[in-house]
């Protein structure tokens, strides 16, 4: 029997470079804005899928549930989201638990087939030391045999189930590997493998709410990034972003993480940086790092050395939201492109560092 095809996952169902996905949200925006939906990431989703007209299913769903409602129903929506945008993510969960649960289906039938092995073997033990007790035995070479056969089945099944217990754990190491790689994959960028906006925000929130203290943000942008583009195209820029994503992965200090922010702007938390200095030399060297990168323009052969980035710098301080503090180091940031660019900037009430 032919399997149903695999539904596709979110990075196939939205494979567009930035500016096609730009254009398709110019797009759909004036339908939500049309239909007075609420902007939000779900129905951002729906209508940004709308706009491109590949699922005409969701496009007559979407335009039916508009004409009959004056408000769009947030229960559509999120019925709408699980069948038409995450349905790879759904599916692959379901069938990460079917697995879990053929698995366990598995051992519980091993356990109790060890189970009824085991009663079968007292049994036979029983009624074998019944007749040993016998004051006449009739037949002591067959009593005995009998109970070296049942002694040896009973072995053997022992041995069996231990096989298959430890083939349903490296099973279910398989599987935890899988669910890791999912959850990874879904913290990630993918582009420049470093944490995505979501995750990092996420684990910046929880260490400043865990009141860790000597934590430090490095929040970079690169440099006349759009003139690069625009220059260069959009894949060399891309390239440009996985370089910079390679360079925070090997500088990045132990219980550091790096995250990218925005299109070309990166955060680095820094942990157990008692002072600002520690943070400086660290930008310093990412500062130095990203000026020293070269990249090739393939049609031309030409090698750039043109791209750098600014730095903003800022210390967690006691009573710290994730806002204030990610606002400091924007501000920061801000400051060093406005003195000129190429350069790290201390938190505003810090001196100006020299580069
Ligand atoms: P500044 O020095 O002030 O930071 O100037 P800028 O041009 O870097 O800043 P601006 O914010 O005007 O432009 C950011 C540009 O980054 C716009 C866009 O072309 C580019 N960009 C954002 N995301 C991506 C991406 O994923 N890939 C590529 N290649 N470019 C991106
Ligand atoms: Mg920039
Ligand atoms: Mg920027």
């Amino acid at each position: 029997m032919s399997q149903p095809p695999k539904p596709p996952s979110l990075l196939e169902l939205f494979p567009e470079e930035t500016r096609e996905a730009a254009d398709l949200l110019k797009q759909a925006v004036p339908h939500m804005v049309r239909h007075s939906i609420p902007p939000n990431p779900v129905h951002y989703a729906l209508w940004y899928t709308y706009s491109k007209g590949l699922e005409p299913d969701l496009n007559r769903r979407l335009d039916k549930i508009t004409q009959d409602f004056d408000v769009f129903p947030p229960e559509s929506a999120i019925k709408l989201f699980r069948d038409y945008i995450i349905r790879g993510e759904l599916e692959e969960a379901r069938q990460g638990q079917q697995q879990v649960i053929e698995l366990v289906d598995d051992i519980e039938s091993d356990v109790s087939r060890s189970v009824n092995g085991s009663q079968a073997y007292q049994s036979s033990l029983a009624s074998g030391l019944a007749a040993l007790h016998e004051p006449i035995i009739d037949d002591l070479p067959g009593v005995l045999s009998h109970l070296q056969e049942s002694t040896q089945l009973m072995q053997e099944q022992q041995e069996l189930f231990l096989y298959r217990l430890r083939a349903a754990q490296s099973e279910i190491q398989h599987l935890r590997n899988q669910l890791e790689r999912a959850q990874l994959a879904a913290t990630l960028d993918g582009l420049t493998q470093v944490f995505n906006r979501q995750a990092f925000t996420r684990l910046l929130d929880q260490s400043l709410k865990n009141g860790q203290e000597g934590l430090a943000l490095v929040m970079l942008d690169i440099d006349h990034f759009k003139q690069f583009n625009d220059q260069f195209g959009h894949p060399l820029g891309d390239r440009v972003l996985q370089h910079v994503g390679q360079l925070l992965r090997e500088l990045l200090p132990a219980r550091a993480m790096a995250g990218r922010y925005g299109g070309e702007e990166f955060c680095v938390l820094l942990r157990d940086c008692r002072d600002l200095d520690t943070a400086r030399r660290f930008a310093e060297q990412l500062r130095g790092k990203v000026q020293a990168l070269r990249v090739k323009v393939r049609r031309t052969d030409q090698v750039l050395d043109t791209i750098t980035a600014s730095f903003g710098l800022a210390l967690a301080e006691p009573g710290d939201s994730f806002e204030s503090f990610i606002t400091r180091a924007d501000d920061a940031l801000y400051q060093a492109k406005r003195n000129g660019r190429n350069q790290v900037h201390p938190p505003a009430s810090e001196p100006v560092l020299s580069a």
